[in-house]
């Protein structure tokens, strides 16, 4: 079968008989299931380093510790493992603060066995490419490299235009989050809230101001930036690798962007 199959999953849901339903059924798809009846445990087992879990399946409604703060915990202290929501409630605004808080599928209770088996490889899946390029088993990011560049997440160190820089835990946050959606354009609003931690309708500079630093640190030449874009009005766009970033020419790209330095 597939290279998924033996990968270890943690199931954090307080309610026994379908912790119970769903370790059963996965265990018979040939993973390894434990499960966590709280929050705060989930979190204890997840971040201990002998468990390696490779997915985490997160029940919303937890006593003590909500599946948010779960999931908002690990992502601010770097834990890039996959996580699999689940709910009760199918409100779209639960969806986006679950996707906020930094989880990577919804489900919505009571939900079809075979879906969830699915997404749970298809989350494998996507976890094995990761691991490969940027993160290690445990899913949490160490080290990146991206054109010239080296970032050490571990001593907060990069190697940038032959230079060796520090840098500090928010830069590392937000790098992290652009790593995670290499290619994709995140809004500004979007960083206020799972970089910053601020209220995205929160007018601060903030995030450009971070973006110059970046861009200084790492383009070779940050007037005219080919990692870190500005998408005009919206927000910015990271790209490890531009020349296979996509088919649009540079001029093309060029005029998406105003090159702050
Ligand atoms: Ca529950």
């Amino acid at each position: 079968m597939t290279q998924t199959v033996g990968s270890r999953i943690l199931v954090v849901e307080d309610e026994r008989h379908i912790a119970f339903g769903i370790k059963f059924n996965l265990e018979a798809e040939g993973f390894h299931v434990q499960i966590a009846e709280d929050g705060q445990l989930g979190l204890q087992m997840i971040e201990n380093p002998e468990n390696r879990f490779e997915l985490i399946i997160l029940d919303l409604m937890l006593p003590g510790m909500s599946g948010y703060e779960v999931c908002r915990k690990l992502r601010a202290s770097g834990n890039a493992v996959p996580i699999l929501m689940l709910s009760a409630r199918s409100l779209a605004e639960d969806r986006t603060q679950g996707f906020n808080a930094g989880t990577n599928q919804y489900l919505t209770k009571p939900f079809d066995l075979e879906e969830l088996i699915s997404r749970v490889r298809n989350l494998l899946t996507l976890g094995c490419t990761r691991t490969k390029t940027a993160a290690s088993s445990e899913g949490k990011l160490r080290r990146y490299e991206f054109g010239q560049a080296v970032i050490d997440f571990e001593s907060y160190e990069a190697i940038a235009k032959s230079k060796t820089v520090r840098l500090t835990a928010l830069q590392l946050k937000l790098l992290e989050y652009f790593i995670e959606r290499e290619g994709r354009v995140v809004t500004r609003q979007e960083l206020l809230e799972n970089v910053w931690e601020l209220p995205g309708y929160m007018n601060t500079r903030a995030p450009d101001q971070f973006l110059r630093q970046l861009r200084k640190t790492f383009e070779p030449d940050p007037s005219h930036p080919k990692h870190f874009l500005t998408i005009r009005d919206v927000g910015y766009r990271f790209v490890s690798d531009p020349k296979a970033s996509d088919s649009r020419s540079e001029s093309d790209d060029k005029s998406h962007q105003d090159g702050e330095a």
